[in-house]
C-alpha cells in the first residue's frame, strides 16, 4: 500500500476533554485522552487500531473527523493538505471524503426517518442529489450493501443488528468517502454475523478503492481484515506493525499479553496467558516514565522514570516505544 501513498499523517495528535473543578478555587483539570500519537495511513490499506476500553482509541477516531466537544492539538494531514487548522467551515467541506461507521448503528440511526429518508437526506446535504437522482442511488446503495430494495420505506427498529450495520456501512459510502474510520464496527454482533460485516467491508474496500483506519478490541477480527496494525495504551501508540509481523513477532510486552489471550484454533493447542497486573489506570492517573510500568511483568526500575520512545527496531517499519529496545 505504501507505493500509493500517504492518504493521511498525523502528527503529535493530543486530543483531552476540560476536566470537572476539584474545588472551589482550584482550576479543573484537562483529561487527557490521547497523549501525542504519530502514524500514517496509506491509501488503500486497513489500519487497525487495537487496545483495552478507555485506552482512547474512539476518541482518536472521533477526533480525525471532529466528532465530540474534545480539545485537540497536533497536526493532521489529509491527501497531502494540513487540515489541523481548518475551520469547521472548511472542514464540513472534507467530511465527504471522510466517514464514520459506528459500533450501535441502532443509536446513529435517526429512528423517525425510513431508509430512503435517511439516505436521501445524506445525498441532499453533501449535494449529490435529489428526486430521481437520490431514488436511483438509494436502490444502487442498498443493492450494494446486500439489503433488499423493497426495504427502503422501513425504519430503523424494523431491521436485525446486522442489518442495521448494513445501512450504517450504506450511509457511509453514500457520498462517495475516501477515508472511513470503523468504530468497533461489528463488535454489538453475533459471531456469525461478524464475519458477513467484515467481508462486506472487505468487498467494498477491493471495489471503491476505501482506505480504512478499523478500530477494535478483538484482535482475531483485527488481525484478518487489517494490512497493518497500531496498539495504542493509555493514550499512545505502543506499537506499530505490518499485521503479519505483529501477530507472529509482537516485541511490546503489552501486545504479547494482549496476544496471549487470543485462543489457540489448533485442536487440544495451548498458548501461554500473559496476566497483567491490576486494571487500565484512568487518564487522571497516568503512571510515571513508561505508563505500561505497573503492569508489565518484565519492567526495571528505570521504566518508572524514563519514558520509551515510539522506534523503529532493526531498521525495520516494525515500531515499539520500550526501553527494552533502546
Ligand atoms: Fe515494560 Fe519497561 Fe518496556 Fe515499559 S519500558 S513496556 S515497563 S519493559
Amino acid at each position: 500500500m505504501k507505493d500509493q501513498g500517504r492518504l493521511l499523517s498525523v502528527s503529535d495528535l493530543r486530543v483531552h476533554f476540560p476536566g470537572r473543578k476539584t474545588g472551589f478555587m482550584s482550576k479543573p483539570l484537562p483529561i487527557q485522552v490521547v497523549n501525542g500519537v504519530t502514524f500514517d495511513v496509506y491509501r488503500g490499506e486497513t489500519l487497525g487500531l487495537v487496545g483495552e476500553s478507555g485506552c482512547g482509541k474512539t476518541t482518536l477516531g472521533r477526533a480525525l473527523i471532529r466528532l465530540g466537544h474534545s480539545v485537540v492539538t497536533g497536526k493532521i494531514v489529509f491527501e497531502g493538505r494540513e487540515i489541523s487548522g481548518i475551520s469547521n467551515r472548511e472542514f464540513r467541506s472534507l467530511r465527504k471524503k471522510m466517514q464514520m461507521i459506528f459500533q450501535d448503528p441502532f443509536g446513529s440511526l435517526n429512528p423517525r426517518l425510513t431508509v430512503g429518508q435517511m439516505l436521501g437526506e445524506v445525498l441532499l446535504i453533501h449535494g449529490i442529489g435529489r428526486g430521481e437522482v437520490a431514488r436511483k442511488r438509494i436502490e444502487e446503495l442498498l443493492d450494494v450493501v446486500g439489503l433488499n430494495r423493497e426495504y427502503v420505506n422501513r425504519y430503523p427498529h424494523e431491521f436485525s443488528g446486522g442489518q442495521r450495520q448494513r445501512l450504517g456501512i450504506a450511509r457511509a459510502i453514500a457520498v462517495n468517502p475516501e477515508f472511513i474510520i470503523c468504530d468497533e464496527p461489528v463488535s454489538a454482533l453475533d459471531v456469525s454475523i461478524q464475519s458477513q460485516i467484515i467481508n462486506l467491508l472487505k468487498d467494498l474496500q477491493r471495489d471503491l478503492g476505501l482506505t480504512y483506519l478499523f478500530i477494535a478490541h478483538d484482535l482475531s477480527v483485527v488481525e484478518y481484515i487489517s494490512d497493518r496494525v497500531a496498539v495504542m495504551y493509555l493514550g499512545k501508540i505502543v506499537e506499530i506493525a505490518d499485521s503479519t509481523e505483529l501477530y507472529a513477532n509482537p516485541k511490546h510486552p503489552y501486545t504479547r499479553a494482549l496476544l496471549s489471550a487470543i485462543p489457540n484454533p489448533e485442536p487440544g493447542g495451548k498458548k501461554e496467558r500473559i496476566l497483567l497486573n491490576g486494571d487500565l489506570p484512568g487518564p487522571l492517573h497516568i503512571p510515571s516514565g513508561c505508563s505500561f510500568h505497573p503492569r508489565c511483568p518484565v519492567a526495571t526500575a528505570e521504566c518508572r522514570n524514563r519514558e520509551p520512545k515510539l522506534l523503529n527496531l532493526n531498521h525495520t517499519d516494525h515500531q515499539a516505544s520500550c526501553l527494552l529496545y533502546e
